[in-house]
């Protein structure tokens, strides 16, 4: 993640919302899209950058956003996306949705950086996003409703338990899964909505030759026949997970996902001049993956030293890195066919 500059020159991290060194409030302005120091004058503040006068946006409320907006009383661009908020009298699923803020701005910041799809803001009209955060409920009469984390036509459904971290290992566990974080869900529910709002508009053909064609494949028997019969032996040799074999959709939405995971670590990477990596549309996508994978293999095994699970894995198959490089073209198509 990119990090900002406070007033008095120490670095902002992302999660930062006081600086440690000169106690300013920090946070990102909607106006510049900064993330800076702001100064405060009781009801307003002004950005230290634009030195626009800004107001908390309203989920700060509820201390689940970090932004400042010009106009009191409104929400700020990326909590915008949240179409539906949980309960907010019950104060456990208020700190639930605040990390689900946290993950989704992330998450949204790097869509915007890499404009893919070219900004989701200027795909508003014809492919909206929007999240849905919700949680399990009991009604009178003991009937449960579950709720299934999915994406449907630019709604990402995600179920507010993922923000539990004992809920997610378990999980984990169950379904034998090598990481299950908040992150890595929003990539793999936003990798369907990239599939639905631009993958398919601009560039069908590549993805069936890669991936097949999703229609091709009934998606409720391919499930059955997953879950029944589990992923063929040879996967890892095609497939970033034994879950992308189950069908063309998850095996895309899955590669999405490792391609905004090597991304976000390349920025990372370059934002700390840990390197100086190319991440335009135009990069050599499988130069940058392998040197990516050095770090990956040195970051790991800080991870195993503290008993933590390896950052990624440490080698790719040409296939995976195939299909990476056609997630990668995405972004050289600036506007989809008519
Ligand atoms: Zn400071
Ligand atoms: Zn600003
Ligand atoms: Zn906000
Ligand atoms: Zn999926």
């Amino acid at each position: 993640m990119k990090t900002g500059t406070c007033r008095c020159g120490r670095r902002i991290f992302f999660n930062n919302h006081s600086c440690l060194a000169c106690e300013a409030i920090l946070g990102r302005c909607d106006e510049c899209r900064s993330l800076t120091s702001f100064t405060s004058h009781g009801e307003h503040a002004e950005c230290d950058v634009c030195h626009t006068s800004v107001h908390a946006c309203e989920n700060q409320n509820f201390h689940v956003c970090r932004s400042y907006v010009s106009d009191a009383d409104k929400l700020c661009q990326w909590c915008q996306f949240t179409a539906v908020t949980p309960d907010t009298s019950i104060p456990q699923q208020v700190s639930q949705w605040a990390t689900m803020e946290s993950a989704k701005r992330r998450l949204l910041l790097e869509l915007h950086r890499l404009s893919l799809p070219p900004y989701v803001d200027n795909l508003t009209e014809s492919h909206p996003l929007s999240f849905l955060f919700l949680a399990d409920t009991v009604d009178e009469q003991g009937n449960e409703k579950r709720i299934i984390t999915g994406h449907d036509q630019g709604v990402i459904t995600i179920n507010l338990a993922e923000a539990d971290s004992v809920h997610r290992e378990r999980t984990r566990v169950e379904l034998g899964e090598p990481q299950r974080t908040l992150i890595g869900h929003m990539r793999h529910e936003v990798g369907h909505y990239i599939d639905w709002a631009w993958a398919m508009q601009v560039d069908p053909e590549g993805y069936h030759a890669l991936f097949g064609d999703p229609q091709a494949i009934d998606y409720s028997q391919a499930m059955d026949h997953h879950y029944q019969n589990g992923a063929p032996e040879n996967w890892a040799e095609n497939h970033v997970s034994a879950y992308a074999t189950m069908h063309p959709w998850e095996d895309f939405a899955e590669t999405a996902n490792l391609y905004l995971d090597i991304m976000a670590i390349a920025t990372t990477a370059n934002d700390q001049d840990r390197a100086h990596f190319d991440l335009s549309p135009q990069a050599d996508m499988p130069k940058l993956v392998n040197e990516i994978l050095q770090i990956v293999v040195e970051a790991s095994e800080y991870n195993c030293d503290l008993g933590l699970a390896p950052l990624l894995p440490e080698q790719l198959p040409p296939a995976v890195i195939e299909k990476l490089a056609y997630v990668h073209s995405l972004r050289r198509h600036d506007t989809a066919p008519a």
